[in-house]
């Protein structure tokens, strides 16, 4: 089976081709574009290199093409990327204006460059479908909830990998069986193990989430109605008070469009250390004696603590903790802040294995009660084999 991953961001494409069966697919080659203006010629000058390469002879031989879709209005899962999937992504363009116009018009290149293979949408809101009412509903009128005003959570492939990954690590193979299944099966009957499976994934980089994943779904993330809310982010803001919008249009004279620039471009960790939206710039600045650079990664620490310690507490306790992508993968120091002084709840890290950067590993101590790990994201895996799984389930269907 060969796989090809599709990511569209506004002016820039980018792919990965993979081969194997579903659960043994490897990236074969990858490639990308930047300043696209047509999209089409991008999409044929990377299967002439895929031919070049002699990774496929022909177009024909790619049996599917992966696309991480953020959000729709009416749509989730892991679905065919049609002609519904498309008008979706279109209506719901206003909440993620930089993804989904670039995939909806990704997918119709695509389908007229590869007519033959098979195209599959994975939202970045699928993980989130069996959350309960409670933690989905904002305390809106119901015409704001008709019209789509809900918390969706976001890094739905991120997450549900984790969920997978740790599940194994964890030995709970009855776990991970349900989640490697979780959009191809009947989940609408109710689902209790003999004993639960509760994880935290901290998704920490350029964008950041917290997902609280029980027995392998996810129950509540730090991100709502769009990848906004939530932990501090590189340049956008996180969670707000939403007086804070009208007040700040009044107070200091700027328009809707300057508000939702600065809160998007200029906020996060870049608004709280006035210096830099990248981690490793902040701990710079931080040892030439910045104190704000240092606040920012207090704030990003304390709000991490904020929502694991939510999820903790609603789903009774924790299993394990985990941390992923560029910040939670590589900054020892972040991982041991949140960590700190929760020896009481049953969580211990081991000092040493924590200054282990980039692979995955067990963090915490022999003794701790709580497991913590580090597992490396892989997000284009996690499509090709998502994808991978619907072709399977539409095969045998
Ligand atoms: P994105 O969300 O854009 O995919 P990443 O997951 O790559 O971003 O995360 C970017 C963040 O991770 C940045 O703040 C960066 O400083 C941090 N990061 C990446 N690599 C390292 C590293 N080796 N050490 C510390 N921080 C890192």
């Amino acid at each position: 089976m060969k796989i090809l991953v599709a990511n569209l961001g506004s002016t820039s494409f980018k792919y990965c081709l993979f081969e194997g069966d579903e659960s043994s697919l490897k990236p074969m080659t990858r490639g990308g574009y930047e300043r696209v203006t047509d999209y089409a010629e991008v999409i044929r000058d990377a299967l002439s290199k895929m031919k070049e390469g002699e990774f496929i002879e022909s177009a024909d031989e790619i049996d599917a093409v992966g696309f991480k879709t953020v959000l729709g209005l009416d749509k989730t899962g892991c679905v065919a990327a049609d002609e519904s999937v498309i008008a979706d992504l279109r209506a719901s363009a206003d909440l993620a204006p930089a993804h989904n116009p670039a995939y909806a018009n990704g997918i119709e290149q695509f389908s007229q460059v590869l007519p033959k293979a098979r195209l599959v949408a994975l939202y970045e809101t699928a993980f989130y479908q069996w959350a309960a009412p409670a933690s989905r509903r904002y305390a809106v009128p119901q015409s704001w909830f008709d019209a789509g005003v809900r918390r969706n959570g976001f890094h739905g492939a991120s997450h549900k990998f984790i969920a997978e990954r740790s599940a194994e690590l964890l030995g709970r193979d009855d776990i991970a069986d349900r989640v490697r299944g979780l959009y191809q099966e009947d989940r609408s009957q109710a689902f209790e193990p003999e004993k639960p499976l509760r994880i935290v994934s901290c998704h920490l980089g350029g964008s950041s989430s917290v997902t609280g994943i029980l027995n392998g779904a996810a129950m509540d993330s730090s991100m709502g109605l769009s990848p906004q809310s939530g932990l501090p982010q590189n340049n956008r803001v996180g969670d707000l008070d939403s007086m804070a919008i009208g007040y700040a249009m009044r107070k200091l004279g700027l328009s809707l469009e300057e508000v939702e620039r600065q809160l998007t471009k200029e906020s996060g960790l870049l608004g709280l250390s006035g210096e830099s939206n990248d981690i490793r710039d902040i701990w710079k600045a931080i040892e030439g004696g910045n104190e704000n650079a240092a606040l920012a990664i207090d704030s990003l620490v304390y709000s991490i603590r904020h929502y694991v310690g939510a999820y903790m507490l609603e789903m009774g306790g924790l299993d394990a903790l985990v941390f992923t992508a560029g910040i939670g993968e590589n900054d020892t120091e972040i991982r041991k802040r949140v960590c700190s002084g929760l020896e009481g709840l049953g969580l211990k890290l081991d000092l040493e294995q924590n200054t282990i950067r980039g692979k995955e590993n067990t963090i915490s101590a022999e003794d701790s009660a709580i497991k913590v790990f580090v597992i490396p994201a892989n997000e284009e895996l996690v499509v090709a084999r998502e994808t991978g799984r619907f072709l399977a389930h539409a095969v045998n269907a």
